[in-house]
């Protein structure tokens, strides 16, 4: 079908004059700038935008609630540095999705959120209409950037503006309004195409000033327990070769932050994550390529980061400098260019880090390998948390390019240091805000964006908050399975109500719940798991197969602590505690 608008109302003097309209504007802007999937659950006013974006070629995957699109939108963009569309109604819809677009812009990951929105005039009388919402200040605090287009003309530069937000500099979520009127307003059809405009160099390369990076090689040569740490910035950049290159050129050990594991194969011999409290204390010059100093990295300060230590960061974004502890060389660049700069200036004048270092790492990496090996071989019954991983990690390492999400409290931390990563921007997680929620959304934009197999690790609570998309995943029949670590409640299933009353413990659901019976509602497989072995043998199967699958891995109720690692963040009850 043509970009043209075949129907538009002829008048004598328009009989020869071909006509377009906001809804083929927006796809061709979108097209020509070789967007071609959008995300999204359609109604009121954008449903003919999902089933022209169809009819154009494009795809559209419709998801059960907005967020989830959001996620899968946002994790689209995480893999491919182009923004990833999410598509929805106004007021509640948008909402839903501003959810979704505000952890992008948290996480760093370009997506572009598009609503449609009521009548202008009315919502901003504030006279009632239907869905009334000014989604546009609505949307500011929570996205990098945030444009209405009120004129079909505008379209064009409008989607040029938003994708060239998301993607530059460091990369965020961008909400876009498109108020139901303007998808109607025409257009003459010649003037509509020459209204389009196809962004040169979205991601323009940013190149570190010669003495930023002088200075930096110069603390690194002086260092005598250097320490590299990568996060998922490293990992968005696709620099992986350069990034590899460094890594093994200066010797230095590294640590990958949990989504920038695989940028090197976690088996590496310069991993130091089994030995990741012992490095954070030790190493006295650290290079932080793409990751913050935030609460994932105790602030850079305090018990985790030992003794004295001097910073070189490698960020995009100049005002992450300084952010909570002094950075000593501050490297402001693309990570490409920033790291292929440093590669360049590793001469002959640069000694790889001594035995004295290298070796006690490799004895403590050694001494908590040989204690998890221990930890990993015990097989209680039922199953704890440990042996139903250490069957999935098994079952993984022969399928080094799955795609693996994971998200929960205890199922999140365990599985992060249990299951190894082989491959680049392969692990999707809870992320910067540390939620629960991202999972089928991102497991559905991972499999549609990368068509290859997803497993997705979800504890059973934070499965329940896009469990709905077990339907998705199905209508979609894509090859993703989901686990369920089930037991029984949120962290563990054990609470009682101290009343004695009839209401359980505000953190116990359903017991012994049958989440596999949920995906054969809708023509998926579901298994139901109660030993390693049994685990093992389904996620073969359900890999295998390459159906929607669904293992309920039923482990004991009373694993898990509560909030995992997070416990600290609980506050105290003074009251109580007394
Ligand atoms: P992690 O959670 O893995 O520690 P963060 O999300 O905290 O990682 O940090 C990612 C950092 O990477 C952000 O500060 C962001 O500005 C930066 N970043 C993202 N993409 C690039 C890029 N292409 N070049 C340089 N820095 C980048």
């Amino acid at each position: 079908m043509s970009a043209v608008l075949e129907t538009a109302a002829a008048t004598p003097a328009q009989d020869a004059v071909p006509m377009t309209d906001g809804f083929h504007l927006v796809i061709d802007a979108l097209k020509h700038n070789d967007i071609d999937t959008i995300f999204g659950l359609v109604g009121i006013p954008i449903t003919d935008l999902a089933r022209l974006a169809q009819a154009q070629g494009m795809r559209f995957i419709g998801f059960r609630h907005e967020q989830n699109a959001g996620n899968a939108a946002a994790i689209a963009g995480y893999m491919t540095k182009q923004p990833g569309i999410c598509l929805t109604v106004s007021a509640p819809g948008f909402l839903n999705g501003l959810a979704a677009l505000a952890n992008a812009t948290v996480n760093c990951f370009p997506m572009i959120l598009i609503s449609g929105s009521s009548e202008r005039e009315i919502v901003d009388l504030q006279q009632g209409d239907y869905e009334e919402m000014d989604q546009l200040n609505a949307a500011k605090p929570y996205a990098k950037a945030a444009y209405r287009i009120n004129k079909a003309e505008d379209i064009g530069i409008g989607i040029a503006r938003a994708i060239r937000a998301a993607v530059s500099g460091r990369p965020g979520g961008v909400y876009l309004d498109l108020p139901a009127q303007l998808l109607g307003q025409t257009l003459d059809a010649a003037h509509g195409k020459q209204s389009l405009v196809k962004v040169v160099d979205p991601v323009p390369r940013q190149l570190p000033a010669p003495d930023a990076v002088q200075r930096a090689l110069d603390l690194l040569k002086g260092a005598k327990r250097p320490l590299i740490l990568l996060g998922k910035g490293a990992a968005y950049a696709q620099a992986d070769a350069d990034i590899r290159a460094f890594v093994e050129t200066t010797g230095i050990p590294y640590l990958p932050m949990s989504m920038a594991k695989g940028l090197l194969p976690d088996t590496h011999a310069q991993s130091a994550s089994a030995a990741r409290s012992f490095v954070l204390a030790e190493a006295d010059v650290v290079v932080l390529i793409g990751a913050r100093l935030n609460w994932l990295l105790a602030h850079g300060k305090g018990k985790t980061w030992g003794g004295p230590k001097q910073f070189i960061q490698i960020d995009i974004s100049p005002t992450e400098i300084d952010s909570n502890v002094a950075i000593a060389a501050p490297v402001i660049g693309d990570i490409g260019s920033c790291v292929a700069a440093l590669l360049a200036g590793i001469d002959g004048g640069f000694k790889q880090p001594g035995a004295e270092w290298t070796g006690a790492i490799a004895e403590r990496k050694q001494k908590n390998l040989a204690k998890m090996a221990e930890t990993l071989a015990r097989n209680p019954a039922p199953m704890n948390f440990h042996s139903a991983l250490r069957a999935i990690r098994d079952v993984l390492k022969t399928h080094p390019d799955i795609n693996l999400v994971n998200e929960g409290a205890n199922t999140l931390d365990y599985a992060r240091s249990i299951i190894d990563q082989y491959q680049p921007r392969k692990r999707f997680d809870s992320g910067t805000w540390g939620i629960m929620g991202i999972g089928m959304g991102y497991a559905i934009g991972a499999a549609v964006t990368s068509g290859l197999p997803v497993v997705a690790i979800e504890g059973d609570s934070a499965f329940g908050f896009s469990g709905m998309e077990l339907e998705t995943i199905c209508r979609y029949e894509l090859p993703v399975t989901t686990i369920i670590f089930n037991n029984n409640g949120v962290y563990r299933g054990t609470d009682v109500n101290p009343t004695g009353g009839k209401d359980v413990a505000p953190t116990v659901f359903v017991k012994g719940a049958r989440y596999d019976k949920m995906i054969e509602a809708f023509g998926g497989i579901g298994y139901h798991a109660t030993t390693p072995a049994e685990l093992a043998k389904a996620l073969t199967e359900a890999i295998a197969s390459g159906k929607p699958a669904l293992i309920n891995a039923v482990i004991d109720e009373a694993a898990g602590t509560e909030s995992g690692r997070l416990t600290n963040l609980n506050p105290q009850s003074k009251a109580t505690k007394k």
